[in-house]
């Protein structure tokens, strides 16, 4: 493996280098590297990788490691990297002789225990490092730039316009730009011991740090905004791995929801818990999705989505316990609304009863970016025809490899990768998800670069 990190100058007809399959990532997110470390592992013919990312910093991924000590919310049963063992995330931990120590003295079993971004990070980025060492056939370049354009080459093949106005030719281009390039500053106002703070979103994050500013009494009060109402829903040592049922799913929205309510009781009634029946059920999303209409499946995404994430990402018991205590005892409010302004001085929410403006001395947005499809790498990638939106205008249609399907049969080597895809594939915004989705990309990459006429059978989606 060569590393180069200093921009890379075209190289002269007929070396080495032109000859070597030509591979752009967009993104050194998790998705990003985790797609190198599938492509270093799995396609087996030499090739020269090139790895955008503004940011200079390689580590594990840029959302999970943003948030530092954040905890994540799957088990590290669930976290493995590796598709071929199981509890690869397992073993790398256990070699750190401090973590294994305090875990045995908290008495929570490795499997069950829920790590920081941070932890999770360090794993990624050192089987990122493993993998790049085990090719030595393999040129890999790290270029700390901003794509602005991915068009088609007039030659063949596609070609990268970077931050620093350079036109690169490829074979094929991943985007992995996740939610974007990340902007700093979400927290406003006071950083010392505040009466009143504000904590925007409803997910996992936002309730971790909204326990956090009581724990480290930086607040005596924390209100809680979520857009859709819903807070996330509790882990349960009682239902931890895919429960399956063995009655086939309904093909309709309604017919599948009606049937994950009535085996999430059943359940919950046995004492094994709904969350195994949630999970067995995220098994079986892409297939019902396929069979959706487009009217149903904008149905999911305006009423049962929120309601669906909460289920999907759910709290370590212990966070859940806390926070329910939190908002007993007037320690933590939750407002349900739509956050209009923030200001240093509070928030003004949009609500059912009308506008309201909430004093506070510090606000924390703890909002995930939606995808920005206006972009000019968006827009230049459509307006190119080397990809269109998804019906639900989340981001890029794709298959369950990540392709870019401009319309059936047609792929131009473009792959949308991970969160990018979540208009076209359910749950693609999770770690086992998006490692088995760059595995199947590696595959079809092989199969696209022998073959390169555009033909093939569009998988998934359609
Ligand atoms: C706090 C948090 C906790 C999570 N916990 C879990 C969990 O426990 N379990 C689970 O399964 N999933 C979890 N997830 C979800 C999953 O980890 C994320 O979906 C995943 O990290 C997304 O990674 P990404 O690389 O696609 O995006 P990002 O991490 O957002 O990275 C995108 C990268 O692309 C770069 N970029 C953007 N635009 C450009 C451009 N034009 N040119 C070049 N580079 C660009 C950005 O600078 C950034 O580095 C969590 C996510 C978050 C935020």
């Amino acid at each position: 493996m060569t590393l180069q990190t200093a921009p890379f100058s075209r190289p002269s007809h007929g070396s080495r280098a032109d000859s070597l399959a030509r591979v752009a990532i967009v993104g050194r997110g998790f998705t990003g590297i985790m797609n190198a470390i599938a492509l270093l592992k799995d396609f087996d013919l030499p090739f020269h990788l090139v790895m955008y990312d503004p940011s200079p910093r390689i580590n594990g991924g840029e959302s999970v490691s943003r948030s530092g000590k954040t905890v994540l919310n799957s088990r590290v049963r669930d976290l493995s990297i590796d598709p071929t063992v199981r509890m690869d995330f397992k073993h790398w931990l256990e070699t750190d002789e401090e973590w294994r120590s305090r875990q045995e003295n908290s008495g929570e079993g490795v499997d069950h225990a829920f790590v920081s971004g941070e932890i999770f990070s360090g794993y990624v980025y050192q089987r990122f490092s493993e993998a790049l060492r085990q090719r030595t056939d393999v040129i890999v370049q790290i270029r700390a730039e901003a794509v602005i354009a991915v068009d088609a080459d007039p030659r063949g093949g596609l070609q990268v316009l970077s931050g620093d106005g350079e036109r690169t030719h490829f074979d094929a281009v991943f985007l992995a730009t996740g939610y974007g390039v990340s902007e700093r500053g979400e927290e406003l106002a006071a950083s010392g011991r505040v009466e009143d703070a504000i904590v925007i979103g409803g997910g996992v994050q936002a309730v971790d740090r909204a326990l956090k500013l009581l724990a480290a009494d930086e607040a005596s009060h924390v209100t809680l905004i979520s857009a859709s109402g819903f807070l996330p829903q509790s882990h349960t040592r009682a239902g931890v791995g895919p429960v399956a049922s063995d009655k086939p799913l309904p093909g309709t929205l309604r017919g599948a929801f009606r049937f994950l309510r009535e085996a999430a009781n059943t359940a919950e009634l046995e004492g094994t818990g709904w969350q195994g029946i949630m999970n067995g059920f995220r098994l079986r999303a892409g297939d019902l999705w396929k069979g959706l209409s487009s009217e149903e499946r904008r149905r999911f995404k305006r009423h049962v989505k929120p309601i669906y994430d909460s289920h999907r990402n759910r709290l370590p018991p212990s966070h859940y316990k806390r926070l329910h205590e939190a908002i007993a005892t007037g320690a933590i409010t939750m407002k349900k609304g739509k956050v209009e302004r923030i200001a240093t001085n509070g928030v003004l929410l949009s609500t059912s009863a009308g506008l309201q403006v909430l004093p506070a001395e510090r606000t924390i947005d703890c909002r995930i970016r939606p995808i920005d499809v206006d972009a000019p790498l968006f827009r230049s990638v459509f307006t190119s025809g080397l990809a269109r939106r998804d019906e639900l205008e989340l981001g890029v249609f794709v298959d369950s490899c990540g392709r870019a399907v401009v319309e059936p049969g047609v792929f131009h080597g473009l792959f949308a990768m991970g969160p990018l895809g979540l208009g076209s594939l359910p749950d693609i915004d999770q770690v086992p998800e998006i490692v088995r989705q760059v595995y199947a990309a590696a595959s079809t990459l092989r199969a696209w670069l022998h073959q390169p006429a555009p033909s093939f059978e569009p998988v998934g989606a359609e």
